[in-house]
Parts: C-alpha cells; sequence; structure tokens
C-alpha cells in the first residue's frame, strides 16, 4: 500500500495531538533510581488510599459482576437526595473526564468555540482539541482565571467555557462575587462547564462559589470520587445540570458506564464521612507544611485551595533541575511542561511523613547549588 500523505485516514486535529503523558509511577521510579522507598505526590492522589467504605461496596457488587450495570441510576438517585435535586438533574461517568468526553461530543459542532484559561487541565485541553474544533485561551492574571478577559473573549461562535474551579494546575480559586459578575457577561447559549474536582477542598473557604448553592441552565457542574474519596483507579464522578442538557447527555453517553463497581464505590464513598474529614485535616495540614516550608526557602508559592501546590520558577532549567534532583531522593513532583508551564511544578500533598520528606529534599536541594 502506498500512501501520498502521511496518514489519510487521520484528520489533522488528530495527527497533531500527542497521547496523555501519565506522570513517572511508583516502580519505574524505584527501579531507575535504585529506591526502596518512593513517594508519588505527582497526581493529586489521595495519600490515605481508598475510602473503606467504597472498598466494602465493590466487595459486595463482586458476585453480580456477570450483569450489566444500569447505567449510573442507583448512584444518580443518592446524589439526588444527598445534594436535594432530582435524578434528571444528575448524570454519573467514568471519571468527571468520562462525562466532560459526553459533554464535547454533545453540544460542539463544526464551528463552535471552546473558550478556557491558558495551561488549562490537561485532561480538557486533550478532549477539546480532538474534537477539531477551534480552542481559544486567554493569559492567567497572578495564576488566577482572567475572568474579565475571558467575558470579553466570548464571540458568536463561543459555545463552551471551561472553568475549573479550583483551578490544576494553579491551586487557586476564582471567588463568588468574580463569578457572579462574569455570569452577568455570559450569553444564554454558552455552556459553562464548573469543574469542581478539588470542591471538597475548597468549600470551607467563605469567597469559595460552591456552585450548588445556584443552578443557572446553561452551567453544568462536574465532581469526582478520584480526589478526595481516593478513587482515582476505579473511574467514577458526576454532574449536575439543567435537566435538559441533562437529557442530551445521556442520549450520547456510553449506555453501561459508570462500570458496576465504580457505581457502588461512588455510593459507598457518599457516606464516608469519617474518611472525607481525615482526609481534609491531612490535606490542610500538609498545604500549610508544603507552603510556610518553601517560601521559608525563599521559593514562590501559589495559594492554594485544593490538594497540591504549584510552585513558579524564574526558567525551565531551574524547574527541571529541582524535579530531577527530587526524583533522585524518591519523591515524583509533577512537570508541568504538558500542560504548557515549562517554569512550574506542581507537588501534591501526601502523608505527614511524605510531607515532610519532600521539604527536605527541597531543602538539601538548594543548599548544594
Ligand atoms: C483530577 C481532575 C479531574 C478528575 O478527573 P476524573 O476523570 O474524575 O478522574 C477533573 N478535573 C480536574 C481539573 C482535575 O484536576
Amino acid at each position: 500500500m502506498v500512501n501520498d500523505s502521511p496518514m489519510p485516514l487521520v484528520p489533522p486535529y488528530i495527527e497533531s495531538l500527542r497521547p496523555y503523558e501519565a506522570g513517572r509511577s511508583i516502580d519505574e521510579v524505584r527501579r531507575t533510581y535504585g529506591l526502596t522507598n518512593v513517594s508519588k505526590l505527582a497526581s493529586n492522589e489521595n495519600p490515605l488510599g481508598p475510602s473503606p467504605l467504597a472498598l466494602e461496596a465493590i466487595r459486595r457488587e463482586l458476585s453480580g459482576l456477570n450483569l450489566y450495570p444500569n447505567g449510573g441510576l442507583d448512584l444518580r438517585r443518592t446524589l439526588a437526595e444527598n445534594f436535594d435535586l432530582k435524578p434528571e438533574n444528575v448524570i454519573a461517568g467514568s471519571g468527571s473526564e468520562g462525562i466532560m468526553s459526553g459533554i464535547i461530543r454533545t453540544f460542539l459542532c463544526d464551528d463552535d468555540e471552546v473558550l478556557t484559561t491558558d495551561a488549562a487541565f490537561i485532561g480538557f485541553q486533550v478532549l477539546a482539541r480532538s474534537r477539531g474544533v477551534k480552542y481559544r485561551t486567554v493569559p492567567y492574571r497572578d495564576w488566577h482565571y482572567d475572568l474579565p478577559a475571558l467575558a470579553a473573549q466570548i464571540t458568536e461562535n463561543t459555545k463552551i467555557v471551561y472553568l475549573a474551579n479550583p483551578n490544576n494546575p494553579t491551586g487557586t480559586i476564582f471567588t463568588r462575587h468574580e463569578f457572579d459578575s462574569f455570569y452577568r457577561h455570559v450569553p444564554e447559549r454558552v455552556l459553562i462547564i464548573l469543574d469542581e474536582a478539588y470542591f471538597e477542598y475548597a468549600q470551607d473557604n467563605p469567597r469559595y462559589p460552591d456552585s450548588m448553592h445556584y443552578r443557572y441552565d446553561n452551567v453544568i457542574t462536574l465532581r469526582t470520587f478520584s480526589k478526595i474519596y481516593g478513587l482515582a483507579g476505579v473511574r467514577i464522578g458526576y454532574g449536575f445540570a439543567h435537566e435538559d442538557l441533562i437529557a442530551n447527555l445521556l442520549k450520547v453517553k456510553l449506555p453501561f458506564e459508570p462500570s458496576t463497581l465504580a457505581q457502588a464505590a461512588g455510593i459507598g464513598a457518599l457516606m464516608d464521612k469519617e474518611f472525607l474529614h481525615r482526609s481534609l485535616e491531612l490535606n490542610a495540614r500538609g498545604l500549610r507544611l508544603l507552603t510556610d516550608s518553601f517560601r521559608g526557602m525563599g521559593i514562590a508559592v501559589v495559594p492554594s485551595d485544593a490538594n497540591f501546590v504549584m510552585l513558579p520558577f524564574a526558567s525551565t532549567e531551574e524547574a527541571r533541575g529541582l524535579t530531577e534532583a527530587l526524583l533522585r531522593e524518591g519523591v515524583i513532583v509533577r512537570p508541568l511542561g504538558a500542560f504548557g508551564l515549562p517554569q512550574c511544578i506542581r507537588i501534591s500533598t501526601g502523608t505527614d511523613e511524605e510531607n515532610a520528606r519532600c521539604v527536605e529534599a527541597v531543602g538539601e536541594r538548594l543548599c548544594k547549588r
């Protein structure tokens, strides 16, 4: 077979994508650097492991795995009860990224544009670009979403505005007041995705606009069990929106998503208040330690309302040097080149021990230079 162009089957907007590159795994770092004790502070996972009640719920479902799942109906009902909504306002999927993928397939057509910030959450960047639509961004202002600038960039072709609050990778939030002013400038034909993957970590901040407190017809809220409930490996997330939006998403959703075990895990996790509180307390201690210690060493730390901190350095070399030095000490952090921020690294909070070890390793690196 002879082809003139590289791969005629593949549209150019797919060909130009690169497959998702996961962070370094614990096993890989152990082998490469000959270490036994490795901490992964790279993917915003819960250092306490999965919610125990979620694990119990998974075990109870194992013997029914010969049967097809019911499309998330049980979890939708449970979420509706917990959040005082109707099941028609709720969708469940394979992680919030599974739902995001559905949103992109459901609402975007050829001439539509997507608008968000520079260096937005990588999962969203990839999904939006894979649809071949125009993807426009606005720079951060002081590592925060510049909502007035975003509002000014909305055109008649803008179909989706994507906002993560708290944001990944910066960890920053926009306030209720900022969102209210922004919302007044958004036409009703524009869908706002409010990605609240880290909302549990931020919800006690009085400035944080928990989007459950105001429901607009053109806003969809996305949340996940991947972070605070420690279930990233199970793939379970959910969304809240107007019932017409949900009804259309359900037409496009894979019918047997989420899996039986994922749905059970979500229902179990929602009951696990004890695990939620333990996770929140550990994270608050971790954020304080990482932020105060790094600042004490003269390193800039962006204030975070999530379970990670971002460190912006003056140069890519500096960020790369620290990432490598930490790897050699058995601490995996996330360099942010793939997000479009090669001068920055992101560090997730770990156990108290892991956080202390990370601080120590950063301190040693500073002394050596
Ligand atoms: C981690 C994360 C998610 C979660 O994705 P899942 O598919 O639910 O695992 C979504 N959005 C942002 C901004 C994240 O950081």
